[in-house]
Formats: C-alpha cells, structure tokens, sequence
C-alpha cells in the first residue's frame, strides 16, 4: 500500500477491499465491501451467514465512491493481474446510493479485470438499479423463493418487497442485459425445498432463461436455527427442475453417494437427460467410467461446454 495514506485511510481501505482470493472459476478476484461497517440489507434471511438484524430499505452508513476508489486502487498498486472485480455487502450491495456512479469509476481503472455483483436481487425491479447493474459483465441474483409466503419466512423480507416485483424486474432486466445473468438459489430444509415452491421455480426459470442456475445450501453458521441440505439432497432436487435449465450444485461438502460404475451407453443416456458439471461426474462416476466419459470426448460422442467458468459435459 502506498505510505503516503494516512492510518485511518488504510484501516477503511482494508475493511472496504478482501481479497484476492484464487477461484477456480473466477480467477483472481478481488471483492468491494459496500457496507463494511455493519449488516445493511433488505432481507434477514435465516440462512444469513451474518448476525439477525432489522431490514433496511436504505442505507444509513454510506461510504463515499471517492472512498472506495481510494481502496481499489491501494489494492490494484498491491496486487496485479485480478481477473474479477466482485460488488458485495455485509447485506445487499445494490442499497448502496452511488451504485451507478461506482462503477462508473471501477469500469475507468479496472483495465481488462471483469466486474461481478453478487446481490440479492430484491431490487430489480428498480429502473435506477438495472441501469448500473447493465454496465457489469456478471451479474447475480438471488431466488430462493416463488411466492410471498416463502419469501416472508426464508428471506425475511423488508414490507416493501413484492416478490412479483423481483419476478417482473429479472424477466425485464434480462431483456436488456448483454453479459451473463447466474440465478442463485440457496435451500434451506424444510422450508423451501417443497414440491410447490421448487415447481414454480422451474416454471419462472424456464421463462427468464439465465445463463447458469446454481442451486446450494447452508456452508457456514446460520442466523437462525435451520437446516441445510446435503449434495445428495441437492441432487435430488435438481432433478426435478426441467432437463434443459443449466443447474449448477454448488455445495459438494457432504455426501454419502458411492461413485458408480457406468457403461459407455448409460454415460450418454445420464448425460443426454441431463450435463453434468465435471465435479459432479467426480462425484457420481467411478475412476473407470471417468475415463470413459474422456474417451467419449475424444470420440466426439460428448462434448464439454463451459458455461461461466463452469464445463460440463453433455452429448452433442
Ligand atoms: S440477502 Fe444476504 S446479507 Fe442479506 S440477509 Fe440474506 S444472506 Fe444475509
């Protein structure tokens, strides 16, 4: 960091900028704390991996861009080659009041880095928050819910939140987004992973069509007393979402699935229903049957495609 910043500016810097992390899929990525100070987000989810706090609709505590910018480029004198700049709050980064102008500044120094948001996508349906969200080349959203009911009790969403709003503003926002649009859905036991929710899940995916779905549970402590899901779950509920939706299984952390011994037949008849992520063929296939799922590449009876850093194999 340069030595001509004072300490107080290099204490916000560091608690502004994280990072860079290494990531498989991102490369080297720097994130941008929004809301370093505390919890500032519309939701109170009870998966939150930070303390139960009261919905905001707006931010109290708001950094300056000047600020922030400050951060970024002590952390670009630092650090070089970041592949992914990432937007992220301790609670929803789109709150943040100069969202529009922030990026602005990022896009004017970032060099050849991507920008990436990670938000919880309360607030697409706000014209002034597609119009910043449209200039990143990631974006991605959260949904965990399809109806109000779910959204109340998992996402513990602030009064001014309509889930049909959420709904209405990703189908519009997708309309004019150029870059890549990742849904996340996060589960929870017991409490969104019902037939009801997860089928009219599928039926807004299928019309709002988003470059990848990942689906996960819980990694860290929860908030509130909850329950996630193992992979083995999470597989399982994958398949009951239409074949042609991209899912992606984030979580692999637990598993009691035996990998298996697969035909050269019935490796194209799983992978004609449904591509797998190569970490689920990690998973699912034994040693043999990997190797068979190389040999079937080379022979041109599957091919891999990579869909936002994530390959999967499929059949051509
Ligand atoms: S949206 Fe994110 S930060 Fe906000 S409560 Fe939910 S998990 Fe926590």
């Amino acid at each position: 960091m340069p030595n001509n910043l004072n300490t107080q500016d290099q204490a916000l810097s560091s608690k502004i900028i994280f990072g860079p992390v290494n990531s498989r899929r991102f490369g080297k990525s720097l994130g941008i704390d929004l809301s370093p100070s505390k919890k500032q987000c519309n939701f109170d989810c009870l998966y939150c991996e930070l303390k139960p706090a009261k919905t905001v609709d707006s931010y109290s505590d708001v950094l300056s861009v000047e600020n922030i910018i400050t951060a970024l480029k002590n952390a670009f004198a630092k650090h070089q080659d970041i592949d992914v700049i990432t937007l992220t709050a301790n609670g929803e980064p789109t709150l943040y009041p100069y969202l529009d102008e922030l990026i602005d500044e990022i896009d004017r120094l970032k060099g050849d880095a991507k920008t990436l948001i990670l938000s919880n996508g309360a607030t697409i349906d706000k014209a002034e928050v597609q119009k910043a969200l449209l200039k990143l080349d990631t974006v991605k959203l959260s949904l965990d819910c399809a109806n109000a009911q779910c959204l109340k009790k998992l996402d513990r969403a602030s009064k001014s939140i309509d889930i049909e709003n959420i709904k209405r503003g990703m189908l519009a926002f997708k309309e004019i987004y150029k870059g890549a649009l990742i849904v996340e859905v996060l589960f929870v036991k017991n409490i969104n992973d019902d037939a009801q929710n997860i089928s009219g899940l599928n039926e807004y995916l299928l019309k709002l069509q988003p470059s990848r779905i990942d689906i996960g549970s819980i990694d860290r402590p929860p908030a509130y007393d909850v329950k996630g899901l193992n992979y083995d779950a999470l597989l399982k509920l994958s398949k009951q979402f239409d074949t042609r939706l991209p899912i992606y299984i984030v979580s692999r952390k637990i598993t009691k699935i035996k990998a298996e011994n697969y035909s050269d037949d019935e490796i194209l008849a799983t992978l004609a229903n449904r591509p797998l992520a190569d970490e689920d063929i990690a998973i699912l296939f034994d040693k043999e049957s990997q190797k068979r799922v190389k040999e079937l590449l080379n022979r041109g009876k599957l091919k891999k495609i990579e869909n936002e850093g994530i390959f999967f194999y499929a059949t051509p």
